[in-house]
């Protein structure tokens, strides 16, 4: 028997680094939750309202800001309900400064990262959900190297409250702004940490103080499409806008493509994302990489179109085409501008409204399926 089996390991060894949570955070407890957290600390329970406020409403987390609030509890709410979550460690800046992407470590190490892009007509915030991605698509930078961690809804939600303070603060080109739209296409699977991504959602269309009262039809959930989670999505009485990450419209390509096809197939999959649609009335997206050669045939789109139009033609779905975004060392390209047009004009002969995704911070490795992945 070796000195290994004899000793039992200290208890503190259970909890190996790395598998510490991240800290507790009122970003990431319901509104009760933060009364009652508050009054453990032995303050009075209304206090957790106006940390709220400081930190959904105005943007704030320095205490010295937070004049209403006794002097003497100050540090000590902020300590405690507001704890460091994630520090910046680089920002790379594209379009002249309006697309940001901020690479961020988290408490225990972990990188992820967040990506700001600002219009004229609205600011969306691309955020990540994992630490890494256990979905393995071949073709996808942070699919190649495995998953690290889930994060949490305050990790989660303080990519937004990040972004919306520079907007607020101004420091983004086009003078002070607000977060309009929220994308959960960063890092990670969503639907694999779903009770941490709901948690997310609630905080982000709760009203203000409560959270930052944002339109639920402004975030958009992407997922590979974990059947199960995308079902009891519909049920959650949210009607957030869900993105399909189909990319194939026939088993034999997407098994390759999206390996949890293996799992769920084409049919069952779009059958899901149609319910979603038929439950919340909100169009589905059916996101779609482009890839020259691979999945960019002019019968494909034909398929496509009816894999879609099978569940019926009453505009429940659009197609959302993206323009491959070669990562280092991998097979795939971006398909030829004519077949793309080929692609996008079979389509909408056959009645399928699409658009092609603008390919904003590629030159800072911003876009999708890039993040984090020369750090990591
Ligand atoms: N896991 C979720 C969300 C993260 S990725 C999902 O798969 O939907 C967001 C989108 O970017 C997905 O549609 C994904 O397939 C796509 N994507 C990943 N790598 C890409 C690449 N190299 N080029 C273009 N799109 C990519």
């Amino acid at each position: 028997m070796s000195d290994d089996e004899r000793t039992p390991l200290p208890l503190v060894f259970d909890e190996p680094v790395g598998r510490r949570k991240p800290p507790r955070h009122l970003a990431g407890c319901t509104p009760d939750e933060r009364v009652e957290w508050v009054k453990e600390l032995g303050l009075p329970g209304f206090r957790a309202k106006q940390l709220a406020t400081h930190y959904f409403a105005r943007l704030t987390d320095d205490p010295a800001e937070m004049t209403d609030l006794p002097a003497g509890q100050r540090d000590e709410l902020v300590g405690a309900l507001l704890p460091t979550l994630m520090t910046p460690l680089r920002t790379m800046e594209a379009d002249r400064g309006t697309t940001r992407k901020t690479l961020w470590k988290l408490f225990d190490g972990a990188l992820v990262e967040s990506v700001l892009m600002r219009y004229p007509d609205r600011a969306t915030v691309c955020v990540s959900s994992q630490a890494g991605c256990g979905m393995a698509c071949p073709f996808c930078a942070t699919g190649q190297g495995g998953l690290q961690r889930n994060m949490s809804t305050g990790e989660i939600v303080e990519q937004v409250v990040a972004a919306a303070r520079s907007l607020a603060r101004g420091e983004v080109p086009g003078g002070p702004g607000r977060v309009s739209n929220v994308v959960f296409m960063g890092m990670g699977e969503p639907m694999a940490n779903y009770r941490a991504v709901i948690g997310a959602v609630r905080r982000l269309t709760d009203p203000q103080p409560d959270g930052l009262g944002m339109s639920a039809r402004g975030v958009t959930v992407s997922t590979v499409g974990l059947v199960p989670r995308m079902l009891q999505l519909a049920e959650e009485g949210i009607p957030v806008t869900l993105a399909l990450s189909l990319h194939a419209p026939d088993d034999e390509l997407r098994n390759e493509l999206v390996p949890i096809n293996t799992r769920f197939s084409v049919a069952e999959t779009v059958d899901a994302a149609w319910n979603y649609a038929r439950v919340t009335k909100r169009r589905v997206s059916i996101e779609y990489a482009m890839m020259r050669g691979i999945n960019d045939q002019a019968w494909r789109a034909d398929l496509l179109a009816d894999v879609l139009l099978a569940r019926g033609d009453w505009g429940w779905v659009h197609v959302n085409l993206i323009p491959l975004n070669p990562t280092p060392g991998s097979k795939w390209t971006a398909s030829e501008p004519a077949d793309e047009r080929e692609f996008v004009r079979r389509l909408e002969a056959k009645g399928i409204p699409t658009t092609v995704r603008d390919t904003r911070g590629r030159e800072i490795d911003g876009a999708c399926g890039q993040l984090a992945a020369t750090e990591a």
